[in-house]
Formats: structure tokens, C-alpha cells, sequence
């Protein structure tokens, strides 16, 4: 699965990023002509969409009746109702903390008093009944516990209040499953479906029962068949729904080595949501229409069937779908034979499926159109979107069918199925979904319109295609066997993607947005609510949050590592080795690294080096030490955490953990980069070590070359500054990666206390020579930050002094951009992210060339006379005038390219407009004009606005129990949501005020991951203010 896509505009973490370029279609209601109204405490407000006028209880009424409304004071307005709420709520705590304390004077016991005592009492005399009457060991040293006691399960009560036969979440192994032939048949008028089920069952151990997964299924008949003697037998079905299982009895015993069939006839609802067999909707010639599809992964397919729901139980699958004449279906497989069957209905079957886990298995009912190209080896490659997107299918093909080509030729195995379906979905919740032979996308994940789309827009589809397809492989052919190893699918796909578009299509320049990926990833991993890649994980709310930053991009991180340390050839014959070895088959961690060693250097052990980067939280800082005068090199390695003060460092998660670290470098001796015997290795194993470098009078050194490696350096003094004089004279001397990566490194170790900010000043002043994308986006990446937090803090004068700084490095780049499309990817992607950053900080020229672009568009309605890199931060400014959003208003509704609607989308929510960006919020969260997927990518973008990041926190607040509906707890989207709108948060208030509401929840929110990443972030902002904010005063 593809969770995450990053937008060309905003640089966030993938996982934080995941809905953004994402369209929508105002498929279901004509707002103008149907205004609703949406609570937002229901009785409190009320809007018209896509207008200005709202009611707003408290704050009276606001009509916008030109653009110089003041933003900025409503949302102070609106922001200390909001801080007020907070304090509200510590003085009702100490109001009652006084109350119970202050009672200082004698008075006459009152009745309730009376009733307490009366209750004291009574509770004491029975405390004293129950040790009367304990048995005398109760106390005594040895306790009552018998000799040769074994400890028993305790089996749950099914729905029907018998004994469930299973106690445990995952499945027994007794049974497993070896083929299943499954007939649906969805109606999409009534908007159910009805199903059987055959499955062909080996009993590998004795036993008495079978149990599966099945959830909100209406199981209507069940009957066991034994192949021994080919009788079916009604058997009963028990249900235990908060495992989302079912069992059946059987009599007698079944036996090791026997064969069953377990048949299941069942109906059930299309789902409301978007996992399991789902309905969508889409406008088709004015007419809502609908489609059915399928998300299963992580353990939805029991959702559609009753199935052995885990990636280790793998069988084959025959699909029968019965479907109305004016519909297509499709499934994993070429369609095998189509029939008619009754009530003008037909019946589609497909072909039997090679081995492979249930949530792999998809199926989509609806009305498409597609193109196709095969193969040079003959495979047909289809790309379908719902009708009048014929235009926009063309590139994803070509892509395709490319990257298959490469990826047999890579792994030197073929793509084992006839047919590869790419499909694009109108609702989606994830980015993509590799389902083996018919791959889901979101529509803008896919679709590409030639001649609006961005050269970012191309780089990301291109991305995501190439994810999907490696997939076919790492996670289809070869399958981890449980979700604590997800990572093995999930980091290989996405190191596959990176590695395949250099090859593939190298002018897209994919290092450089996984450069970026990669420090987003190591902020992450630098805190103690991170987790080892490998983790163990059982409930539903664990396996989901798995889906996250670090077991996508630390996982393609440590290989990349690993490729450089071994060299590419190794790697991919390691690669082939393994897949080979396990294909049709699961893996666990040391499967991969026992693959490689086979192929390795005997020298060195992969196996003990990587267990070190899987199985520990983290990541090493690495200090170096160079002494000129012997030309030595001091080594020390310790885990690296960013630990807010306020927190018990004994509590921090890896302190003591040691890696192996593939250590690289170059020196001012051999200093080309781009000349293989220049770059040296080391591996650093122990925490302190030292490198005779035999080299006389080195300048410098430096380590990580290219940044390829998953660990961050802290110079001694010297070699700091010698690094800084470097980059100051020749910054030419490192690569551009490197010159990112030393500014990252500055950045994340000043967070930690470890270098001041003089010194980080000091390094990126050498920015003004810079005109490299990858330094200047992670600079600025850096300072916006710092911008934002000091924004928000109310400091204007200083966060006007960051702002002056940016200018003053970057202003003169920023006046040399031109509107236009024109030069090389990397110098458009530099176009289009300084001026983005420019218009964010209201630099003037900025403002002025995008609103007369807007003004050109609105006049013109030709998206196609704006320069589609720049048409997001054109639409930006354009949208903070009520003239300029009521038309972004109307053409929403009219676009049929997903992706110029994402750069609509990414420009409403930036918004400084509150009235509109409750609207936009509520929109969403409604699925009218907006689909319900865009909202966290909604609330993550206006996050980061000093407007809308105390109304997202607030909406997410207001309706958290709407949103844990909509995304499941745990899931990448709910964590977009509680990462991003707690983000911008820096004051204690703020920490309390989020710490009370997630542990106010009954739910197992305040359990997760990413709640505690969200706090630990907060307290990560109160310190870097604490610490920084007068140094930065002095500096600037
Ligand atoms: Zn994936």
C-alpha cells in the first residue's frame, strides 16, 4: 500500500502528506442551489457554502463584504476563546482541588456525609468477611498455588452465549485453508451483496474446530463437508465479534492429514466507509453514479468473505462476480469465461489465482473504461478510470508497462499473472494499493493531464506506480508473515521506487525527494515514541499504526545504506536470492538478511549488522573527532534522541543500544566525490573507535557521503568550522546532498542542545551561493519551521526578523524566477518551491505576480495559460480574496483533473478566512463537494496556517467521535490528523490542554503511537523556544 504521497507544494513527511494532491468532485450536491447546515456545535454555527457569510455564536455576525477583512484578529478572537477553554478548564481542577481542601471550620454532618460513613463502614465489615473466610495460605510465604498447576485459557462467550472455541486475536494453526471459490454477487441499487463461500481446508493438527474471520457478515447456512466421504453436515456457526471471528464445532475430531470443505452462504452491506467491499460514487453525465471496490489490507477481507484473515495463510482463489449488462468487473485475474445467468444479470469468472494472502484479494463492480498495451513479453498492462477520463490514462500506462519490463529484468523473475490492471478510484482512502494483478489508485495518484499538471505532479504518479509495481514482488510473491514485519514489504517497495525511477526515468530526479523523506523519517525515529522497523504487534489499532513514516521510508533508508555498503550488484543478486528462495511463500526479518549473507562477503556479517538497524529504536549519532596532528580520527557512537528536559531521560527508549554502523567519508585529500576510490568505508561496530587516515595534513573530512547512510554527525569544533569555511569558498567541493544534509544535521542537532544556533546561522550563510534544489529545500524546510512556531507565539518582531533573514539569502534567487514552465526539472522544482515559500511570507513581487495570474485565469477560465508548477501558489493568493474563492468555488465544482482540483484543495486550506475554513472542514467531514479522504490532508495544511491551527485542533476535538468513525483508530489518516493539528503547539497550556483531551477518552486513543508522538512533539516546541528563542533574538 501507498499511504502517503508528498504534494509538489507542501514538504511534509509522507505519512503527514498522504491525502494531499487529492482531488475531489462535487459529484453530490449543488451547494449554491442546496445550502446546508453543519454543527459545528450544531446550534452554534451555520454557513453557506461557498459563500461568506456565517454565524458564528459569540462572535456575531461577519459578512465579508471586501478583502481587508481582518483575518488576523478574528483568529486572535477565536484563539482566546480557545485558550480560555484551556484555562477554563486547570481553574475548574484547582476550583475543586480548593473546595475539597478549604473546609476549615467545624460544621453539623449533613445527610450525605451520614450516607458515606454508613458506606465506610459497611465496605470495611465485608473486606473483613472475605479474610475470615480466605483459606490460610492466602498469606503465608508459599502462597495457595498447587504444585504442577498449568495455567488455562479462558475460552470467550459467543454472541449466542456459548463457549467460543478460540481465546487468542490471531487464528490457530490447526486448519489452514488451500483454495477458496468465492461467488458475489454486489447490488448496487440496494447497495448490498449476497456471497458463498467454498473453502478447501488440510487439518494440520487434531482438533474439534474450525475458526476464521468473518465481520458483519449475515451468515446464513453453513455446512461441513469431509473429502473422505463427501457427506456435507449442517454445522452451527458461532460468532465472537470483538476478535472478528467465527467457529465452527465439529464432531467428530478432525484429524491431521484430513481434508474438508467448509461451504458458507452469507449477505452482508456494501461498506459506508472506504475499506472492505465498499461503495463509490462519481458523476457521470450529470448523473450520480456508483461503483464497488475493494480495500482489504490489513485484515478487511473478512469484511467481504469469512477467510483465514492473516498474510501467512496463503492459498489459491477462484472469483465468480454476477454483475447487471451495463457493468464491467474485474478481479486478480484474467476473466476466464462470462455467462448469462438470471434476471438479465451475467456472470464473470475468473481464472484460478496463483497463491498468494487474502489481502491481496480484490474485485471492483462498476462502469469503467480503460486502454491497454502489452508487455514485450506479452503481459497486458490496462489502466481504467470511470468514464470521460479517457484523456488522462496515457502516461500511467507507458509508465507501467516500462517499470514491468524493468522490474522482470531486476529481479529476474517474471511477472507471474497474464494481466496488470491499474485502476483508478473516484473514493480512496489510501494513495495506492498493490493488489496482486489489479492495483487501486486514488485518481490523482494515476490520472495525469498533460497540459496542466506540474512537474511535481509527474514525479509523484510516476512514484507511486513504481511502488505499487514493486509490490508484485516484495509483499505478493513474497509476503511478510505477520505485520510486525511490515516493513519488509512496505521499505522494500519504497526503496524499489526510488532505485527503478533513476534507472527508469532518471531526469524525474527521485533522489532528491527521497533525500527528503529520509530526514523526515529521522525526525521521527529521534524520539522516544518511535519503534524498531521490526515490532511486535496484535490488536487492530498496533497493525494499523505500523503504516507509518518508519516502516516506508527508515526501511528503504537502511537499504540504501546496505546497497552502498555491499554495492548494487550484490544487493540485487541478494534480492533475487531471497525471492527466489521464499516466492509463494512468508518471510521473517532474518530471512532477507540470511538471503543476502549467501551472496555476500563472507567478511562481513549482514545478518548481525542489519539486526541492529531492525530490531532497535533509533538511530546512532556519530561524533567525530579528527586530530591534525596525527591525522587520526576519533570515533564515538550513542543513540540519538531529541528528549524534551520535562521528560525522565531513564525513560528513553534506546539509550543504550549499539549499531553497526556502515560508516562512509571523504577527506580534502581524495576530495571528489563522483570518484568511487575517493569515498572510504568503515564500520564502526563498537561505541568508540579510531581510523588512521595515513594521509598527511588533512583539512577536513566528511562523513555520510551523499547522505546515504541512516545516522547524523556531530563534528568536533575544528572540523565543524572547517566544514563551514568549505562551504563558504567552494561549497561546490561537496555534493548537493551532502550541503543538504550538513544543514539538516545543523538544524536537528540544535534541537537537541548538541551545537548552538550562531553555529547554525553560521553554516547556511554560505545559502547565498546556493542554487541547488536540495540544500534550499531542506533550508527552508528548516527555517519555515522556526518561522511558524515564533509566528504562532505571537513574537512578530522576531518572527519579522526570521522572515527578513530568509529574504536576505534567498531574495535575490527569488527575484531571478520566472513565471513560467520552462528549464530542467530541477531548476522548476526550485521555481516552484521558493516561490511557494515567497507568497507563503508575503514577499511583495510574489503577491503581485500571482494575483495578476489569477486575475488572468478568472478571466480566461484556461487553467492552461498558468504555468502549472507555480498554479498552486497562484490559486493561494488568488483564494484570500472572497472574489478569488467564490470562482475557485465554481470551478471546483467543474474540473475534471484530480490533480488541478488537489492544487485547489491545498490552496483553500490555506486560508487565513476562518468563515471559509470551517466550511472547507465540515465539507469535508460531510463528503459534500469535498470528499471525506481530503480531510486530514485539510486539517494538516491548515495546521500550519496562524489562522486555521487552532480551529483544526478544535474541529478535531469537536468531532473526534465523527473522525474515528470515518478512519479507523490507528490508521495513517487519523495519525495525519492528531500529528498535524497538535504540530504548531509550543506553550505549556497547549501540552495540558492535549495531554486532557486524548486521556479524557474512553477509547484506546491515548494508547497510540502517534498520540504519544504528538505530545512529545509539544514538548519538543516548549524547549526549543525556551532554549533557542533569546539566542535567535540576539542573532538576528
Ligand atoms: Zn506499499
Amino acid at each position: 500500500m501507498e499511504p502517503t504521497v508528498q504534494s509538489e507544494r507542501a514538504p511534509f513527511p509522507r505519512n503527514m502528506i498522504e491525502n494531499s494532491l487529492y482531488e475531489e468532485e462535487s459529484d453530490r450536491v449543488d451547494l449554491g442551489k442546496n445550502p446546508h447546515l453543519h454543527p459545528l456545535e450544531s446550534d452554534e454555527l451555520e454557513y453557506e457554502p461557498c459563500s461568506s457569510r456565517l454565524l458564528v455564536r459569540g462572535l456575531g455576525e461577519h459578512d465579508l463584504d471586501d478583502d481587508e477583512e481582518d483575518y488576523e484578529s478574528s483568529a486572535r478572537l477565536l484563539g482566546i476563546s480557545f485558550m480560555n477553554r484551556s484555562s477554563n478548564h486547570r481553574s475548574n481542577m484547582s476550583g475543586a482541588y480548593s473546595h475539597e481542601t478549604s473546609g476549615g471550620s467545624c460544621s453539623v454532618p449533613t445527610g450525605r456525609t451520614l450516607l458515606v460513613v454508613a458506606f465506610v463502614v459497611v465496605i470495611i465489615l465485608s473486606i473483613s468477611m472475605v479474610v475470615y473466610f480466605l483459606p490460610k495460605c492466602t498469606f503465608t510465604k508459599e502462597g495457595c498455588h498447587k504444585k504442577n498447576t498449568t495455567l488455562t485459557l479462558v475460552y470467550p462467550l459467543a454472541t449466542n452465549g456459548q463457549v467460543f472455541p478460540w481465546p487468542k486475536m490471531r487464528l490457530p494453526n490447526a486448519v489452514v485453508p488451500v483454495h477458496y471459490s468465492l461467488t458475489l454477487h454486489p447490488n448496487l441499487t440496494t447497495v448490498n451483496f449476497t456471497g458463498s463461500v467454498q473453502i478447501n481446508l488440510l487439518i494440520m493438527e487434531n482438533t474439534n474446530n474450525i475458526t476464521l474471520h468473518a465481520s458483519g457478515l449475515k451468515i446464513t447456512r453453513a455446512t461441513i463437508t469431509p473429502e473422505a466421504n463427501g457427506h456435507p453436515k449442517n454445522v452451527q456457526v458461532l460468532e465472537y465479534t470483538p476478535h472478528q471471528q467465527i467457529a465452527m464445532k465439529v464432531n467428530p475430531i478432525m484429524s491431521k492429514g484430513e481434508r474438508y470443505t467448509l461451504n458458507l452462504k452469507y449477505s452482508a452491506n456494501l461498506s459506508d466507509g472506504l475499506s472492505g467491499f465498499y461503495k463509490g460514487i462519481y458523476q457521470d453525465k450529470n448523473q450520480t453514479r456508483m461503483l464497488a471496490a475493494t480495500q482489504f489490507e490489513p485484515f478487511s477481507a473478512r469484511r467481504a468473505f469469512p477467510c483465514f484473515d492473516e498474510p501467512a495463510f496463503k492459498a489459491t482463489f477462484t472469483i465468480t462476480i454476477i454483475r447487471e449488462a451495463d457493468h464491467i468487473s474485474l478481479s486478480n485475474m484474467a476473466k476466464n469465461a462470462t455467462t448469462p445467468v438470471a434476471n438479465g444479470l451475467y456472470q464473470d469468472r475468473f481464472m484460478e489465482s496463483v497463491k498468494m494472502s487474502t489481502y491481496l484479494v480484490a474485485f471492483i463492480v462498476g462502469n469503467l473504461t480503460s486502454i491497454s498495451q502489452n508487455t514485450s513479453r506479452g503481459v497486458t498492462v490496462s489502466v481504467y478510470a470511470v468514464p470521460n477520463k479517457m484523456d488522462q490514462l496515457n502516461y500511467a500506462l507507458e509508465t507501467a508497462v516500462k517499470l514491468v519490463e524493468f522490474y522482470e529484468k531486476f529481479f529476474n523473475i517474471s511477472y507471474p499473472l497474464r494481466k496488470l490492471d491499474l485502476v483508478a478510484l473516484p473514493d480512496f482512502e489510501a494513495g495506492a494499493m498493490e493488489n496482486w494483478g489489479l492495483i487501486t489508485f486514488r485518481e490523482v495518484a494515476l490520472l495525469y493531464k498533460e497540459d496542466t499538471a506540474s512537474i511535481m505532479d509527474k514525479q509523484i504518479i510516476t512514484i507511486v506506480i513504481a511502488h505499487e509495481l514493486a509490490h508484485q514482488w516484495f509483499g505478493n510473491l513474497v509476503t511478510m508473515e505477520w505485520w510486525n514485519d511490515l516493513w519488509l514489504n512496505e521499505g522494500f517497495a519504497t526503496f524499489m521506487e526510488y532505485f527503478s525511477l533513476e534507472k527508469v526515468f532518471p531526469e524525474l530526479q527521485v533522489g532528491d525527494h527521497f533525500l527528503n523523506s529520509r530526514f523526515r523519517a529521522m525526525e521521527k525515529d529521534s524520539m522516544n515514541s518511535s519503534h524498531p522497523l521490526s515490532t511486535a504487534v496484535e490488536s487492530f489499532e498496533q497493525i494499523e499504526e505500523m503504516f507509518d513514516s518508519i516502516s516506508y521510508e527508515k526501511g528503504a533508508s537502511i537499504l540504501l545504506m546496505l546497497k552502498d555498503f555491499l554495492n548494487e550488484t550484490i544487493l540485487q543478486q541478494g534480492i533475487t536470492q531471497y525471492l527466489k528462495e521464499h516466492e509463494y511463500g512468508n518471510t521473517k526479518n532474518e530471512d532477507l538478511w540470511n538471503s543476502i549473507a549467501k551472496v555476500a562477503s563472507v567478511d562481513l556479517n549482514v545478518k548481525d549488522m542489519m539486526k541492529t538497524w531492525t530490531l532497535q529504536t533509533g538511530f546512532p549519532l556519530v561524533t567525530v573527532k579528527l586530530d591534525t596532528t596525527t591525522n587520526i580520527i576519533h570515533l564515538n557512537q550513542e543513540c540519538f534522541l531529541r528528549i524534551a528536559i520535562s521528560q525522565n531521560s531513564s525513560s528513553s527508549s534506546c539509550c543504550s543500544n549499539l549499531w553497526h554502523i556502515p560508516l562512509t567519508f571523504i577527506t580534502s585529500s581524495c576530495s571528489d566525490y563522483k570518484r568511487p576510490e575517493c569515498i572510504k568505508k568503515w564500520l564502526l561496530k563498537n561505541k568508540t573507535d579510531t581510523i588512521d587516515l595515513k594521509e598527511p595534513s588533512v583539512a577536513w573530512v566528511k562523513f555520510n557521503v551523499n547522505m546515504s547512510g541512516y545516522y547524523i554527525v556531530d563534528y568536533d569544533k575544528s572540523s565543524s568550522e572547517k566544514l563551514i569555511v568549505l562551504l563558504q569558498n567552494d561549497h561546490l567541493a561537496i555534493s548537493d546532498q551532502d550541503r543538504a544534509g550538513l544543514i539538516n544535521n545543523a538544524f536537528v542537532l540544535a534541537s537537541a542542545g548538541k551545537i548552538s544556533v550562531k553555529t547554525v546561522l553560521n553554516l547556511t550563510s554560505y545559502l547565498k551561493y546556493e542554487d541547488s534544489p536540495v540544500p534550499i529545500v531542506e533550508a527552508l524546510v528548516q527555517f519555515n519551521r522556526i518561522y511558524m512556531l515564533i509566528q504562532k507565539r505571537g513574537n512578530l518582531s522576531l518572527s519579522n526578523r526570521v522572515k527578513e533573514y530568509i529574504f536576505d539569502i534567498f531574495g535575490d534567487l527569488i527575484d531571478q524566477q520566472t513565471w513560467s514552465n520552462n528549464g530542467s526539472f530541477s531548476e522548476r522544482q526550485l521555481r516552484s518551491k521558493l516561490l511557494a515559500t515567497a507568497c507563503d511570507l508575503k514577499y511583495d513581487s510574489c503577491i503581485q505576480n500571482a494575483s495578476n495570474l489569477f486575475t488572468k485565469w478568472m478571466n480566461s477560465s484556461d487553467l492552461s495559460l498558468l504555468p502549472s508548477d507555480l498554479t498552486t501558489t497562484i490559486f493561494t493568493i488568488g483564494a484570500r480574496t472572497l472574489e478569488g474563492w467564490t470562482f475557485m468555488c465554481q470551478m471546483y465544482s467543474h474540473l475534471q483533473s484530480k490533480t488541478d482540483k488537489s492544487k485547489m484543495l491545498t490552496a483553500m486550506a490555506k486560508t487565513n478566512n476562518v468563515h471559509h475554513l470551517i466550511w472547507l472542514m465540515y465539507n469535508s467531514l460531510h463528503h459534500d463537494t469535498i470528499r471525506t479522504q481530503e480531510l486530514p490532508f485539510i486539517l494538516a495544511t491548515s495546521s500550519r496556517t496562524p489562522v486555521g491551527y487552532l480551529f483544526a485542533w478544535d474541529f478535531v476535538k469537536e468531532n473526534w467521535d465523527e473522525l474515528i468513525k470515518k478512519f479507523h483508530l490507528g490508521s495513517f489518516s487519523l495519525q495525519t490528523i492528531i500529528t498535524e493539528t497538535t504540530s504548531q503547539f509550543s506553550t505549556k497550556a497547549h501540552l495540558l490542554e492535549v495531554q486532557t483531551f486524548f486521556e479524557s477518552l474512553a477509547d484506546k486513543t491515548s494508547q497510540l503511537g502517534s498520540v504519544k508522538e504528538a505530545q512529545e512533539v509539544i514538548r519538543l516546541n516548549i524547549q526549543w523556544m525556551e532554549e533557542n528563542m533569546k539566542n535567535l533574538d540576539k542573532q538576528l
